[in-house]
């Protein structure tokens, strides 16, 4: 009997190591290209496999991230010398980077005290303690929140919410869209996202109040469910979503796994696949086969535009990692096109201003502008999208820390510094909103109606004497 347990228990771990995509000695390099060149081998050393890539498009200039596999090492650098483009070792063993990026739960930092309800930001956590946080909220704050289900995925789970409405009793609605994980391997994203909600919940700073408290806030973590949950169950470093419906044998990756999913950051339905996206299913940035083919594109287009029906969206941040950047719509134009979106000035000063304050805290520097001069250019996002179709004020693409050193693999520990500084400069985003006058505080009209109040008091004594 002890022996079959035994069996069975070493079967399971095998199996469970099996799944895992392991980066074991796998070395993560950075080179930047200085020739056309230069960009030319990288692309060639993409198609063939050699080396995994980190950044989705590259031009002379950019940093580029490249894991390489024990196998591919020196085929990867003999080829490098040959162009006599520069590459440097940053991770000498990806997967050691990968265990040590979140503590489990029973090693947790005790001396923490930031913890609301069952999370912590300590550590990341997985969709579903996620979800049983937001019930948990919804629970304990029934006037205020109510979970939301905008849809589900290609593999049915539930995208889940929650709405946040201190004035359930106000018509005149002013809405704000937090939007988390649409690419599953930016753990930091929703780690940001809770933390704002808990702010949101239990903060006593007079801006933070304002500022939750003025809109009625729809909140979603997790937005790319099935690809979050491939992130803890498979493979680390997964972007897409999992749809298998455009499978094909890819040269580039041993599982054969990789067109099995769909960028769902290029998937909207607005000039899709014009730039910066790929018909390839083998390819990271694989637009889907037409637009707003996904599940999970349609319910945030079909969730935006009965929003736009119901309110006045004010703010749609959605949240990325990495590069540090404030990106303002639209993604697919050039810097001589910036006026095509309504308000372009605005945004962009809302942006440099909350970009100064993320950078006062720690001193952490995040560049603003249209994704083509600080990114690349693409297409089909959601971020444009919606200030396309619904208008909404404030439309960004936030990319959370860092620069690259550690990538998507942000330890655990930079989750609470990177929230205080987003949370600054969220906060210094508001006053700009609203001093631009894109809305009014409920705190301003009650002000409005205490100096309408004075004034006929006066007027009453004035004639009583
Ligand atoms: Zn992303």
């Amino acid at each position: 009997m002890k022996i079959i347990l035994c069996f069975v228990i070493i079967a399971s771990v095998a199996k469970t190591n099996a799944e895992y995509k392991n980066y074991l000695g796998y070395k993560l390099y950075k080179a930047v290209p200085t020739s056309e060149d230069h960009v030319n081998l990288l692309l060639k050393i993409q198609n063939s496999g050699i080396g995994e890539f980190w950044t989705d498009y590259y031009r002379v200039g950019d940093d580029v991230r490249i894991m390489v596999s024990p196998k591919n090492e020196e085929s990867f650098l003999s080829q490098l010398k040959e162009s006599k483009l520069e590459a440097k070792s940053i991770f000498e063993d990806l997967q050691q980077i990968i265990d040590t990026q979140n503590p489990p739960a029973n090693v947790r930092n005790v001396r923490s005290t930031e913890s609301f309800h069952s999370m912590t930001w300590d550590r990341y956590y997985d969709l579903e303690a996620i979800n049983t946080w937001l019930d948990e909220l919804a629970a304990a704050y029934p006037k205020v929140v109510t979970t939301v289900v905008m849809g589900t995925s290609v593999e049915n789970r539930e995208i889940k919410g929650i709405k946040i409405d201190y004035h359930p009793e106000q018509t005149d609605k002013k809405i704000g869209f937090l939007e988390g994980t649409l690419h599953a391997r930016e753990w930091i994203s929703p780690a940001t996202i809770t933390w704002i909600v808990k702010e949101f919940l239990t903060s006593t700073d007079s801006d933070v109040r304002a500022f939750a408290e003025n809109l009625e806030w729809h909140v979603f973590p997790v937005v790319n469910p099935d690809g979050y949950v491939y992130t803890f169950t498979d493979h680390r470093l997964w972007r897409k979503n999992r749809s298998q419906a455009n499978f094909t044998t890819c040269a580039t990756n041993v599982n054969d796994d990789m067109s099995n999913g769909v960028d769902l950051n290029r998937n909207f339905d607005f000039v899709w696949m014009t730039v910066g996206a790929s018909n390839d299913p083998c390819s990271n940035t694989f637009a889907g086969p037409s637009a707003a083919s996904e599940p999970e594109t349609r319910a945030i287009q079909q969730y935006m535009t009965n929003l736009s029906n119901h309110g006045e969206i004010i703010y749609y941040l959605s949240f990325h990692s990495y590069t540090q950047l404030f990106i303002v719509p639209y993604s697919h134009i050039t810097t001589n096109q910036v006026l095509t979106a309504n308000n372009y000035a605005n945004m962009y000063e809302i942006a440099i201003r909350s970009a100064e304050k993320v950078s006062q805290r720690y001193g952490t520097h995040y560049r603003v502008g249209i994704s083509a001069e600080v990114l690349y250019p693409m297409s089909g996002s959601s971020f444009d999208w919606v200030k396309n179709h619904t208008d909404a004020k404030v439309s960004f693409l936030i990319e959370l820390r860092d620069l690259g050193e550690f990538g998507f693999l942000l330890p655990a520990s930079q989750i609470i510094p990177n929230n205080l500084e987003v949370m600054d400069g969220l906060i210094e985003m508001d006053k700009t909103t609203k001093k631009l006058g894109y809305y009014h505080s409920r705190s301003g009209s009650s002000t409005i109606l205490q100096s309408v109040i004075v004034v006929l008091l006066g007027l009453f004594v004035s004639i009583v004497l």
